[in-house]
Formats: C-alpha cells, structure tokens, sequence
C-alpha cells in the first residue's frame, strides 16, 4: 500500500474532504495532492531536501510532495539557533529548502537553492484529483528513506533519525489498530510540525487514513474547546499542554471566585468539549498523574498516554477500548516486540524490578545519519533498539516509565531511585506548580536526590522541610529529597520536555 493512499486516488470519494485547516486556510484532499504534485515535479531530481517546517500548510503540501517524489525530507525547526540549525544542515546535506513564499531564512540557509511552495497550485475544492504525477512516478521501495527526523536534544546535540517509510507505515498502522482511527476522524492538532509526534502521527497519520486535521496554529485552552466543539474527535498533546488544560479547567479558584469574568463558563464549556472527545492522547514525556487526575475529575475522560522516540515510532499505547492507568503507557503495540533487560543487557533477574527498554519491530528507524558508531551502539546484533529508557512491567503487561538512564534513574545509598515518581509526588503538593528531580554525586549516598521546584506562589515558596516530609510521607523515606531548590521556571524544549541537563547545581 502507498504511504498516503488517499492521495494516491484520483477519483476517490475523499477528493472532497478537507485534509488539513489551518486557521481560514483549508486544503481538500484534491488541492493538497494537486499542489503537491507540482511541487514534487520541481523537486524530483533533489537529492535531499529540507522543509522550512511552520506550522502552516506549506509544510504539508512540502512534506507530501518530498515523500510523492521519493525524495527524502529533512523537517527544520524554524526557532533553532543559528548554530544548531547549521549542525543540522551540515549533517543532513539538504540541496534545496522548502518555504512558504513570505518565510524569512536564516543565513544558515543561504547556500540552499530556496523553492517556494504554493499550496493553490490547485484546482477548485472538491475538483477530482487531476493527479498525472502518480502514473509518472513509482511508489519508492518500502525501505527507502521518507524523512530524516532529528531528536529532540534532551540528553544531547540532536541526532538525524533515517525514516524509511516501511516505519511510518507500520507505526501508523498499528495506531490505527490501537486506537480504531479512521477517516472519520477529525485531529485537533497544535504541536510543532518538527517532530515525529506532530508531523508523522499529527499530520500523516490523519492523511493516511483520509482524515482531517486542524491545527491551532499556537495551542490555547479556548482553541481546543472550539475545535472539539465543532466536530474534532481527537486531541494529540504534550504533557505541558494537558498541565494548561488542568489549570484552565481547575478555575473558578478555590475560593469560588472565578479568575475572570469567562471563567466558570469557560471551564465548563471547556469540561464539556473534552469529555465529547473520542480519544485524548498525550505523548512526547510523562503526563503528571496529578494532572491525569484533574482532567478525570473535572471532564469524566481520561487521557491516554504512548510512547515513542524519534527512532523508533511508536513503542506503546493505551487502546481506545482499554483501561487508561495513570502513570503508564500502555503496552506494546500491534508488531512491537518489547522486553526489560539488565544494564549489561542481560534478561532481568526479577521481572518486577526496574529495567531498561528494548524494543524490535518494524518501526524501527534504519539508523543515525553519518553516525554509524551511534547506530551501533543503539542496535543489539539481533536488531534491538536500547532505548535509553527505565521502566517496570505491570503484571498484564502495561509499561510504567520510570525515566531516562542518563538523567532520570537515581542510584542514592544502595537504591535504584526513578525521577519520575518523586516528580509527581511533589506536584501533589499544593504549593508546586512544576518539580524536575535529578541526582547529584554525594560522597555518603553515590548520589543525592535534588528536587528543582517551580512554587505556585513564588511570594511563599513552601519549605524544604515541609517538601521533603511530603515525598517521604507518600513514597518512602530513601525517597527523600536532600536539597530543594527553586526556580521561576523548568527549561524545556519546543515540545514542554524538562532539559535536565541544563540544569546545574
Ligand atoms: P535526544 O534523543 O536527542 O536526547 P529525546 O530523546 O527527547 O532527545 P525524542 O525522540 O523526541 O528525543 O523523544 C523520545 C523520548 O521521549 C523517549 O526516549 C522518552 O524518554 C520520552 N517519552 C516519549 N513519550 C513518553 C511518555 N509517554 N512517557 C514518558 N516519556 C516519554
Ligand atoms: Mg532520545
């Protein structure tokens, strides 16, 4: 099967159907396939090339034509730092760059021959597909490489992940399984188009299967209420997103006095739009139980979580008709083997204890760009992906994520500590917005829990002491964080990820 079936079918009954909106900005599925071939024609002779990736329609039809033409497409994230930018471009040798005709690029840029996409290259809306572009050009072969992905730069400088579209593919497919999604579904989408969660499962998963989607352009707690409102069945978000939802939702203040004159009614109708939705799914980091919890109480739904890398796709999901656990991911999805190993790799000695996480399947990416010691070091001779990742197995299965090895997995006084849940046990307390924790080396324990707290009010930052009691009170003593510090804000990403490493003792 072509990658984007329905774009591949002239006469089909979707030629119709609105692919993509952004804002006023709307695409059939005829204008999307008819600009993109255009493009594609103008591009098929490039080796490589990068797309300028806004959150804007251009993006898409870039994006369509690049993998219509079988040639790979590297996605550039408008916000990185010159010298970032000039790594990626460096590393990933795009000959051409993508953009929308009023895109300012930046020097980094400057030796790409730049082509502009025009997304009404098209036809009327509801015209046929008038493509001529599907009988001149061949499916590429499943292995090729569709997109060049790179990481998110948590643990370190971004890495190009080589997409072949057999992983696309499968990935999606086993959502599409996971989840019941079909052509029916209406996305409500506001993650940057950069990143393998909002282009490949935002935007390609919903092309895939012949939906739509809308994109927010910049998230907001009163676009989503609308968008869902007005016919959207699905919301894909990042933790930071759900958090503003819980926030947004948590108003009137506990005093009863609503925070502005929109407030309760806001928060209703926000309660009610939520709750209409089929599915809300949250991926990219770990959704704070506490705000699991609070979206639960005030909406009636729970949001289900998955979990995914750059490199693998997607590794785990709650179904749409199974059971959504606070603080786990769901189990393995349909074609992804899964298995927790020791951190020399061997099978792990009690299946309950806390292990690392290796996945197979063919999801798989093909590996690293010009990083073949990397490739290798991540990939077992019998094709394993180490992903990096600490968890434990609920007995049915379902992955409980405890963090990252590198920065999330405390070894403090003979113990194997996770980050994640003295994170969220901190948060359940009333007086922290937002709680990173890391270890530092101590000369009595190995290392030493450090609590970094946003306070919910900074005028009256809650003690260490009272912070300290609480986790020990919830969890258990070795739990206990040492040092607390404070903060008026977590760094993190484009994608609301906590960058650990950027914080210092
Ligand atoms: P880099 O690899 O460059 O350091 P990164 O790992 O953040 O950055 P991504 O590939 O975008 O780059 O993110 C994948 C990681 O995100 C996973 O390895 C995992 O740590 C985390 N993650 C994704 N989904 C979830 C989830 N539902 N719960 C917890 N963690 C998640
Ligand atoms: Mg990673």
């Amino acid at each position: 099967m072509p990658l984007l079936p329905e774009l591949q079918n002239p006469a089909g009954p979707t030629a119709a159907r609105e692919a993509v909106r952004f804002g006023e900005h709307r695409l059939t599925y005829a204008q999307l396939a008819a600009a993109a071939d255009a493009l594609a024609a103008r591009i098929a002779d490039a080796g490589r090339v990068a797309v300028w990736a806004t959150p804007a329609p251009e993006t898409v039809v870039a994006v369509v034509a690049a993998l219509r033409a079988g040639v790979p497409a590297v996605p550039l994230n408008p916000r990185t730092g010159e010298r970032e930018l000039a790594h990626v471009v460096a590393d990933s040798a795009p000959s051409v760059v993508l953009a929308a005709p009023g895109d300012v690029l930046p020097p980094a840029l400057a030796a790409l021959t730049r082509v502009d996409v025009d997304p009404a290259t098209a036809g009327p809306a509801g015209s046929a597909l008038t493509s001529t572009f599907a009988s001149t050009f061949a499916e590429p072969s499943p292995e090729s490489p569709a997109l060049i992905v790179y990481t998110s730069g948590t643990t370190g400088p971004p890495k190009g992940a080589v997409l072949p579209r057999r992983a696309i593919a499968a990935s999606l497919d086993a959502l599409e399984d996971a989840w019941q999604w079909t052509g029916d579904d209406v996305l409500v989408h506001a993650l940057p188009l950069f990143h393998v969660h909002g282009l490949i499962l935002g935007i390609l998963g919903p092309l895939r299967r012949g939906g739509s989607v809308r994109h927010l352009g910049r998230f907001s707690t009163e676009g989503v209420a609308r968008e869902l409102e007005s016919g959207g069945t699905m919301l894909f978000g990042v933790p930071t997103m759900y958090h503003r939802l819980a926030e947004a939702l948590a108003r009137p203040t506990a005093s009863g006095e609503p925070t502005s004159s929109a407030g309760p009614t806001a928060s209703a109708g926000l309660a009610k739009a939520l709750a209409g939705a089929r599915l809300l799914v949250s991926g990219s980091a770990a959704l704070p139980v506490h705000d699991h919890e609070r979206i639960a109480a005030a909406t009636g739904r729970r949001v289900i979580e998955r979990y995914g890398m750059t490199e693998t796709l997607m590794n785990t999901g709650v179904r749409a008709d199974g059971e959504p656990r606070p603080g786990t991911v769901g189990a393995p999805l349909r074609g992804v083997e899964l298995r927790l190993v020791e951190e020399d790799g061997s099978a792990l000695a009690d299946p309950a204890s806390i292990g690392e996480i290796q996945v197979r399947g063919p999801n798989l990416f093909t590996g690293y760009l010009n990083r073949p010691d990397a490739t290798a070091a991540a990939l077992t001779a019998d094709g394993w992906f180490r992903t990096g990742d600490m968890a434990t197995l609920d007995p049915d299965g379902y992955v409980r994520i405890v963090g990252r090895r590198a920065t999330d997995l405390i070894k403090s006084g003979g113990y194997k500590i996770g980050a994640g849940e003295i994170e969220n046990a901190l948060l359940d307390h009333p007086g922290v917005r937002e709680a990173a924790v890391t270890g530092e080396p101590d000369p009595d324990l190995g290392e030493r829990i450090v609590a970094w707290v946003v306070p919910a009010d900074p005028a009256a930052p809650p003690p260490a002491g009272e912070l300290a009691d609480h986790v020990a009170a919830l969890l258990s003593p070795h739990k206990r964080p040492r040092t607390v510090r404070y903060l008026d804000a977590l760094p993190r990403n484009d994608l609301g990820k906590i960058m650990k490493r950027s914080l210092h003792g």
